[in-house]
């Protein structure tokens, strides 16, 4: 096999459609042929490296509001599908309500590289180690979906059926994620083990979020969500389960962190070997879970 080291960016037409109405359109006539396109951080890589052969990229960043953020006090958050990753750190809303996506953008890459990628553009690419997908999850984020027949809303936990692949049909266009208003005395962590500090995406990824809830038996209600250790981004209902129903201490974190390692399917690739991440979900699941519980007995 010969190796190209100096790969180049294969000629395409940039399409700047008026409306969405007309990208969505554009894409459905050109399926197979033509794509969305947000900040490109994933599509003009994987053209470059002759991954992906589109003729068309179909600009969607500042069609009909896909570029707001914004903060309603009873709706919650709805944040556009062209905001970049630096705007969401920076916004005071998320800061102060949803830290949870700040720091989960903050563990992608560098500055430059968030100043062009979005959290939409991270779903969409339906990569299993897409670090701002757990925050994304365990906050309950909806998509809004624009299609040739108009707007229709997708839950995130029902987006992605395997690596690369979602539910979107030609012509769908995300153009936004709503996240509900988060629950009272909440706290989340994104803890992310990858070769480096900086700039690498996760050998393991897992987020942790929690609150108390009444309506649970033990009095609180878990949310986890793991990367790179499953076809999709994972979220192991038996161990949120096992948090709901039993009384939260030392022995249930440990036996939880057991169930969502029990749940991952990962593979041996070039960042770690399937054993070497179920042991880090493990520790990492039980090391979130503590956190987040002494968070969340400090604000009660
Ligand atoms: C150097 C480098 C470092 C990186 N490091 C990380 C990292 O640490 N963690 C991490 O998670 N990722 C990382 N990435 C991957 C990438 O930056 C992210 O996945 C980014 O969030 C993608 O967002 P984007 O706006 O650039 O998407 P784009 O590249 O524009 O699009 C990504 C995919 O989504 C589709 N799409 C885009 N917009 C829409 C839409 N509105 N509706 C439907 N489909 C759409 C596109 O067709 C494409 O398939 C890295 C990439 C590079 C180049």
């Amino acid at each position: 096999m010969s190796l190209n080291a100096h790969p180049e960016l294969p000629e395409f037409d940039y399409i700047r459609p008026a409306s969405l109405m007309d990208a969505s359109r554009f894409l459905a006539q050109h399926a197979g042929e033509a794509r969305p396109m947000l900040g490109g951080t994933d599509i003009f890589v994987r053209m470059r490296d002759g991954m992906w052969h589109d003729q068309y990229l179909v600009d969607v960043k500042n069609l009909d509001g896909t570029d707001k953020l914004h903060f309603d006090p009873q709706a919650g958050l709805i944040l556009g599908a062209g905001v970049n990753m630096n705007r969401v750190m920076v916004s005071p809303e998320v800061q102060t309500r949803y830290p949870l996506l700040a720091d989960a953008c903050r563990s992608v890459a560098s500055y430059q590289l968030r100043t062009r990628a979005t959290i939409v553009g991270n779903i969409c690419n339906a990569s299993p180690a897409g670090d701002t997908i757990g925050a994304c999850l365990v906050l309950g984020g909806v998509l809004d979906v624009h299609g040739v027949n108009g707007y229709r809303e997708i839950p995130l936990a029902g987006f992605f059926l395997g690596p690369g692949k979602t539910i979107l049909q030609p012509g769908d266009i995300v153009t936004a994620i709503r996240f509900p208003l988060p629950p009272q005395g909440n706290t989340g962590v994104y803890l992310k083990l990858g070769r480096n500090t900086w700039s690498d995406l996760s050998i393991v990824g897992v987020t942790v979020y929690g609150y108390p809830d009444a309506s649970a038996a033990s009095g609180y209600r878990f949310r986890i969500a793991l990367a790179s250790v499953a076809p999709v981004p994972l979220i192991p209902r038996d161990a949120e389960a096992y948090l709901s129903q039993n009384p939260i201490g030392r022995e249930t974190i440990r036996a939880a962190a057991n169930l969502a390692a029990e749940s991952c399917s990962p593979i041996d690739d070039v960042r770690g070997s399937a054993k070497y991440r179920k042991a880090m979900v493990k520790n990492l699941t039980r090391k979130g879970l503590e956190k987040v519980w002494e968070s969340v007995n400090r604000k009660a």
